[in-house]
């Protein structure tokens, strides 16, 4: 965990609870059902307080934000205040922007810079509620993400790729362009193999051999209809090369690592690397070397 807010990284991170209205199977911090609300207040209100004003970046997390109430608005105020220009990525499963009461006081209190960062894991309601773990997740995530749009919020798509929705990933992005085409970004994202997504390790683990080809289908798909598509968390040497300029360096420093190979790798400073906190790691990671 951070204690400091720094400028010019995607490493600040505000945790502001562990509910959530999700259970998804491959959730790296799985909800609590109690928590100290007090203790983790006193503790955002510090970090918020002891940041610098060029703070240009913070990650709002949980859990599900948008269930603390008036508090998710407290913390977005007094982090605009204190960092004018800071951008707030908010990470929300969406749900609660499918009720109208919520999303016009989100609207009331969200007038400067903040991107929503929005999972979808299926184009279809059974995948998606099935990995959500939650009956009627994947309609009010929908709605949710049609009421933004309509007021004109920045978001990002995230799609999680797993055992269960792998295999739809083309048919995924087909979704998004006939359904949500004014999203700012879609984002592929490999697994953090910790929390859930271990614990579900083989009910969720699929090599990367196996998706790569239709990944690739997915993101030119998007990429044809000009949708911004990025690639999170899965490394260079297990992607095709076509894929490469959409690949993000995306894991945080203090959670990314390399292996012994790594160190043999043409690509080491490119490379997104491996999270330091995943359980497994792919016999596929091998080093790029020039022939
Ligand atoms: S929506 Fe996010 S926090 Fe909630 S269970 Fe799913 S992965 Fe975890
Ligand atoms: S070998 Fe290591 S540094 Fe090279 S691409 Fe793979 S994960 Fe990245």
């Amino acid at each position: 965990m951070i204690d400091k807010f720094y400028k010019g990284t995607n490493n600040n991170a505000l945790f502001v609870t562990s509910f959530c209205s999700n259970r998804c199977v491959m959730c790296c911090q799985p909800p609590l059902t109690e928590e100290n609300q007090a203790e983790l207040y006193d503790r955002n209100i510090k970090l918020i307080a002891s940041a610098d004003s060029d703070t240009d970046y913070v990650c709002i997390t949980g859990g599900e934000p948008t269930l603390i109430g008036e508090r998710l608005f407290e913390y977005m105020n007094k982090i605009w205040k204190q960092m004018p220009h800071c951008c707030i990525h908010l990470l929300s499963n969406g749900r609660s922007f499918s009720k109208p009461k919520y999303i016009e006081r989100f609207y009331e209190e969200t007038k400067s810079h903040l991107v929503i960062g929005i999972p979808l894991h299926s184009d279809n309601y059974l995948d998606h509620d099935l990995i959500a773990g939650s009956k009627g997740a994947f309609y009010e995530t929908i709605k949710g993400l049609h009421n933004l749009g309509v007021l004109g919020y920045e978001i990002e798509l995230r799609v999680v790729i797993l055992k269960q929705n792998y295999k739809r990933l083309d048919k995924i992005a087909e979704f998004i362009i006939h359904n949500l085409p004014f999203v700012s970004q879609v984002s592929f994202m490999g697994l953090e193999v910790v929390g859930n997504a271990y614990g579900n390790f083989s009910k969720v683990w699929v090599e990367y051999a196996e998706f790569r080809s239709i990944l690739e289908r997915a993101v030119f798909l998007l990429d044809s209809c000009k949708i911004q598509v990025r690639i999170f968390n899965i490394p260079h040497c297990c992607l095709p090369i076509s894929l490469w300029t959409f690949s993000c360096k995306s894991i945080s420093e203090w959670k990314k690592t390399n292996t012994k190979v790594c160190n043999k790798c043409v690509y080491i400073e490119d490379c997104c690397g491996i999270f330091s906190t995943s359980k497994y790691i792919s016999s596929e990671i091998k080093p790029i070397v020039y022939k």
